[in-house]
């Protein structure tokens, strides 16, 4: 009796092992096999033992989606929310933790970081961008220049339209570094025209240096910027970072070098 029971669930689990295969599961089979014993000892319903073993082929498979939506993202570097050191932003801790948990990308809200340099604004995109990819969205991450040269070649091509159509299809774009060079005029009317193409449809984080009053000079005309930034935070969250540059901490420098070495040439 007992062999024959021991026979049917070796038969069981092999027709199981041909349907996971057929499902393009293979973990199910693995999570069968070593729930098994474990549901019959705990006494679980075929519901609860069901629920188990499917439940590890949708985590497995969320985690390696989101690890390449992490990949293909493009960051300039790896760097997650848990690893900022908040002591050195308390004032946004709150507010990005809220944002990480991804309700403004369902929103289609738009998140904007501004600061001096070194104060992390990066690291908070890049972070946020990680965490979006956990949540399921697609990712893009660029510096506002690189952004430009993708759309100017796609305008150039003549697939504009179909580009920032293609772009809309990603939950999260993010714009690093706007402000670090002053746009040319063609420059700044794509970037506007990448800005109204998202506008209440998916989500951008935008960095800059430099505080809403400087974007004018940034994108070459007032009434250009003033539209763009009226779009950008219509529907936005804008924490502005504060401090010396996290890079320089602990150095004994609390200005930049660079701008020392300007005030020392001239
Ligand atoms: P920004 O983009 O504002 O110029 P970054 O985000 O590039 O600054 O930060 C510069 C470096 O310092 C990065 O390596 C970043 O990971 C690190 N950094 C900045 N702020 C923090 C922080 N609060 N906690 C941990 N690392 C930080
Ligand atoms: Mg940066």
């Amino acid at each position: 009796m007992a062999a024959t029971t021991k026979n049917d669930a070796t038969q069981a689990l092999k027709e199981l092992s041909y349907l996971a295969g057929a499902l393009k599961a293979p973990r199910i089979i693995e999570a069968a096999a070593r729930l098994a014993d474990h549901a019959r000892d705990a006494g679980w319903t075929h519901e609860e033992y069901l629920a188990a073993v499917l439940d590890r082929e949708v985590a497995a498979r969320n985690a390696s989606g989101a690890q390449l939506r992490i990949r293909a993202a493009g960051f300039a570097a790896r760097k997650t929310i848990e690893e900022f050191d908040w002591d050195a932003q308390p004032a946004v801790r709150q507010q990005v933790a809220s944002l990480a948990s991804g309700g403004f990308l369902t929103e289609a809200r738009n998140v904007v970081l501004l600061g001096p340099p070194g104060t992390g604004k990066t690291h908070l995109a890049t972070g946020l961008g990680i965490a979006a990819a956990h949540h399921g969205h697609r990712v893009l991450f660029a510096t506002a220049t690189d952004w430009v040269t993708r759309l100017s070649d796609a305008h150039r091509a003549g697939t504009l339209p179909q580009e920032l159509a293609r772009l809309r299809r990603y939950g999260l774009i993010i714009v690093d570094e706007v402000g670090y060079l002053p746009f040319e005029q063609d420059a700044a009317n794509l970037f506007f025209q990448l800005v109204s193409s998202r506008y209440e449809h998916a989500s951008l984080i935008l960095t800059s240096n430099l505080p809403f009053s400087g974007w004018g000079g940034v994108f070459g005309d007032q009434a250009v910027a003033a539209a763009m930034i009226d779009r950008v935070v219509h529907h936005a969250d804008v924490l502005t970072l504060k401090g010396a540059s996290y890079r320089l901490r602990n150095r004994g420098i609390d200005t930049l070098p660079s701008i020392r070495t300007q005030d020392a040439a001239d």
